[in-house]
């Protein structure tokens, strides 16, 4: 049973979400929340089984951490760490560039 509360985001990073709230929820995380941070992935405020495998969950997390830094979170695609107006985030070329017409159309829109 899955007790972890996602909150914002990206479809991209779904498979690698699923993959390891699997691996962390084996070894004994019972409720925890999963979020981007600056352009990664995060898994935090874990609770743990009395006899969870704690090291072995952070180091699992901390994986995450770094794979995250790789794939696109638009697409799920090979992606690196991108800024624009302050926001870092890891997308693919295609989607930073959409992300950034996005945000082009977002600071414009707000003008008014
Ligand atoms: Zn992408």
């Amino acid at each position: 049973m899955k007790q972890y509360i996602k909150l914002r985001t990206s479809p991209g990073w779904d498979n690698l979400i699923a993959e390891y709230s699997e691996k962390i929820e084996a070894l004994g995380a019972i409720n925890y929340q999963v979020n981007e941070k600056y352009g990664y992935l995060d898994f935090y405020s874990i609770q743990y089984a009395p006899d969870a495998d704690a090291v072995e969950i952070q180091r699992l997390i901390e994986e995450v951490n770094l794979i995250s830094e790789t794939i696109c979170q638009g697409c799920g695609k090979p992606g690196h760490e991108v800024e624009h107006n302050s926001w870092i985030r890891t997308y693919c070329d295609d989607c930073f560039a959409n992300w950034r017409e996005g945000q082009a159309i977002l600071t414009k829109s707000s003008q008014y």
